[in-house]
């Protein structure tokens, strides 16, 4: 069979070369390929809070001389059950985990008191996030999600071929979520995510709005709870929602609470009616071996979570007495703070040893985002924040 530019199944390297670009790399003849990825012209590269190892790199700094107060993780780490149980099933990776992703299925069904097919555990809340885009989005179909937010949902949103509005939450109200706040917005989407409590600016939506958000948008708009942030919050979650509706799921992870970050471990529950949905658009095996038996075991250390509650209302409430500058009362581990000029201020916080986050990627140019550390980093923040800003304002 012949076709253009082949012959006998061998290319043909005259017409192989025709109209393709030829470029000279160190004198090297490369030819680059028409093979392209799909059109990524709308998708976003996620920005991460920066690292320890980066940002003393690139200052010059002793890793040990920064506290990294930037990405929302457990200052405690994750629990000695978690340890141990990562520890104990190392010479077992060579097994596909599938006895012990029942078992993490299992136990979070019984710690929500849920049916097992309920319970979509993934890599990561974001996984998570994406079992629910591809369970529901067909292509062109349109999602709505908060201004300022978490940038993921959109990014999954896109990757399943689906488009992205938004709603706006605003400054002059406090950053409130409300039903009527995100409705203005809302014109049939195929899904609205509310994150609560929310990041960066840790506020919640009361159970009450959340219900008539799911009540008021239509009967196939499902409204996505972002709950990563949960277990610190003062309201209790959406999971008791589900008993009586379809169109609602929540997010949750292993990442902030449980101190489990680097393990990659979320969930979502679903509502019943749609449950079994997960069989159908899972990666098999996409929970790793260690990462199940972690998450089994922090599950089950109530100690070291309770431990790392209290430390993150403790911190909250200390930034907010003790800060000069302008902060929002917060859910979680983590207050939102006005500054001025976030990315002068995040900058200046480095030499003195803090990693803050720079909301600018969030929509926020004035304001960083600390996350709750151990006392003594909340403690020196501060100071070093308050620091920071008079030596702004004497300019
Ligand atoms: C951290 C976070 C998640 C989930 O993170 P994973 O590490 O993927 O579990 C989800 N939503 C928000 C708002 C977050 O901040």
């Amino acid at each position: 069979m012949r076709s253009n530019g082949t012959e006998g199944g061998r290319k043909n390297p005259a017409s192989f070369l025709k109209d393709r670009e030829i470029r000279s790399l160190k004198g090297i003849p490369t030819v680059l390929s028409r093979m392209q990825p799909r059109d990524l012209s709308s998708h976003q590269e996620y920005v991460p809070g920066r690292g320890v190892e980066e940002v003393a790199a690139a200052h010059g700094m002793d890793p040990a001389d920064l506290v990294t107060l930037s990405s929302n993780e457990n200052p405690l780490g994750p629990s000695d059950a978690a340890i141990d149980a990562i520890a104990s099933h190392v010479d077992s990776v060579h097994r596909y985990p599938k006895a012990s992703h029942l078992e993490l299925t299992d136990a979070l069904a019984d710690h929500w008191n849920l049916d097992r097919s309920q319970v979509w555990v993934a890599s990561g809340g974001d996984g998570a996030l994406d079992y629910l885009s591809r369970a529901v989005l067909e292509p062109g179909d349109r999602v709505l999600v908060p201004r300022p937010g978490f940038a993921y949902y959109g990014m999954s949103a896109r990757f399943h071929h689906g488009d992205v509005d938004t709603y706006e939450l605003s400054q002059s109200t406090g950053f409130e979520m409300t039903a009527p706040g995100v409705l203005g917005d809302y014109d049939g989407h195929r899904i609205v995510y509310v994150t609560s409590p929310h990041n960066p600016t840790g506020r919640t939506m009361a159970l009450d709005e959340l219900e008539m958000l799911a009540e008021q948008t239509d009967e196939e708009t499902l409204v996505v709870v972002d709950e990563a942030y949960g277990e610190f919050a003062d309201t209790g979650g959406a999971r008791e929602l589900l008993d009586g509706r379809d169109d609602i799921a929540v997010l949750r992870s292993f990442s902030k609470a449980y101190g489990l970050a680097g393990l990659r471990l979320g969930y979502a529950l679903v509502p019943e009616a749609w449950g079994d949905a997960y069989i159908r658009v899972n990666t098999p095996f996409a929970v790793n071996e260690l990462a199940c038996r972690a998450g089994v075991a922090a599950l089950g250390a109530s100690e070291h979570l309770e431990r790392g509650i209290d430390l993150a209302r403790w911190g909250r409430t200390y930034l907010g007495e003790e800060l000069s500058v302008h902060t929002w009362p917060s859910e979680g581990n983590f207050v939102l703070v006005d500054v001025g000029d976030a990315s002068r201020v995040a900058a200046q916080l480095i030499p003195r040893g803090y990693i803050v986050r720079d909301c600018t990627s969030f929509g926020l140019p004035s304001c960083i985002r600390i996350t709750i550390g151990r006392q003594e980093a909340t403690r020196g923040v501060a100071t070093a924040l308050d620091e920071v800003a008079a030596e702004v304002a004497n300019r």
